[in-house]
């Protein structure tokens, strides 16, 4: 069978332990994956390395598809963070974050099925901050004509192809007229013009935080900006268990990089509770998109045996710590291994 190049990035804090159960798990479940494993983030720095090694650019680069571990982001100081560094240099403008209820994960909500898409090249993320006087510093946001209109398209299409039914886009262009006001309009217009069988929503954010609290279960897909899509994308994951269930994918037109919503815990790393199924769901989503670029069913029936095994591992009560259960990060992968079918 042929092995497709994967890059693997383990990552800082729990990324190293999430991402050895979920390889265990690929590899009994037959994934036809070689991983080229590449350094980033703190692991890098202890090796000697940039931040972002550039030989871990130009491997995603070559392979185009990658599942990387969470990498830590120094708070108030330090160097810029990797994960914005790695969406940027390879223009992955597209965080796609599926959140769903889980059959055998409790929460306070069913019927939960959304998709949120986050802008993930600008916006309050420019990392252009000045200080301007000795009391006044400033943080730029940015928005150019290009990427709105690039995140429109593109989540129209998702939408369109995935047949999902509406799409909500949350904003604050009462206050931020010209940036969040282009996001908008954009939207707006690639909606009108192009993609009418879409229903179409404009929500001001604060009170679309309500509403999503209130009943998540009256959004389908919805559409925000950079720093709204990271807070929502939180928000929406405690709606439906917690940061251990929400997997994510960064799109660009040609690479592909799959993490979890999750940072590196660094307040459970090192412990072997943290949940790995995050991470796991993230690379389902991968295998996925691969069978659909390179047309190799092995990939998606190896998705298929995977996702079959954690539902049924949950269902059966195998749970981490996070979702109520007593099972650490390497117990939960048996767990699934034992259920593939
Ligand atoms: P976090 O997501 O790491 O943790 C928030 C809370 O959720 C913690 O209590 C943690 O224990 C829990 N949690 C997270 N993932 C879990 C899992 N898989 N299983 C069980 N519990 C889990 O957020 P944070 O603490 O705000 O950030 C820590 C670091 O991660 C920071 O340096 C931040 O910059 C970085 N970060 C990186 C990414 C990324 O790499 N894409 C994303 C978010 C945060």
């Amino acid at each position: 069978m042929k092995k497709h190049p994967v890059v693997l990035i383990p990552g800082d804090g729990i990324g190293p332990e999430v991402t050895v159960a979920v390889q265990r798990v690929l590899a009994e479940a037959g994934a036809p994956i070689e991983w080229v494993p590449c350094r980033a983030g703190l692991a890098a720095l202890e090796a000697g390395q940039d931040v972002l090694p550039q030989e871990t650019l130009d491997a995603i680069e070559r392979h185009r598809f990658a599942l990387k571990g969470p990498c830590t982001t120094p708070v108030g100081e330090g160097f810029t963070s990797v994960n914005v560094q790695l969406r940027k240099r390879l223009t992955l403008y597209a965080a796609v974050r599926p959140v769903r209820n889980l059959a055998g994960v409790q929460t306070r909500f069913d019927g939960v099925d959304l998709v949120i898409i986050r802008e993930n090249t600008e916006g309050l993320y420019s990392g252009v901050e000045n200080q301007v006087t000795d009391d006044v510093v400033m943080s730029m946001k940015v928005a150019t004509q290009t990427a709105v209109n690039r995140i429109a398209h593109w989540s129209f299409r998702f939408a369109t192809r995935r047949r999902r039914r509406k799409i909500t886009v949350f904003h604050k262009a009462n206050i931020m007229k010209m940036t969040d006001g282009l996001f908008l309009r954009a939207a707006r217009k690639v909606h009108q013009y192009e993609y009418p069988n879409i229903e179409y929503q404009e929500m001001i954010i604060d009170a679309g935080c309500m509403k999503l609290v209130q009943d998540p279960t009256q959004f389908d897909v919805l559409l925000l900006e950079n720093l709204y899509g990271d807070v929502v994308s939180d928000l929406c994951a405690g709606l439906v268990g917690g940061l251990g269930v929400v997997p994510g994918a960064n799109y660009g037109d040609r690479h592909a990089v799959f993490e979890a919503v999750h940072g590196s815990a660094p307040d459970i790393a090192g412990k072997g509770v943290a949940n790995p199924l995050a991470l796991l769901m993230s690379a389902v989503m991968m295998l996925n998109h691969m069978a659909d670029e390179l047309g190799d069913d092995g990939l998606l029936q190896c998705a298929e045996r995977i996702k079959g095994g954690y539902n049924r591992a949950l269902q059966d009560g195998e749970k981490t710590r996070d979702l109520g259960g007593t099972l650490g990060t390497e117990a939960f992968a048996d767990a699934v291994i034992s259920r593939l079918g």
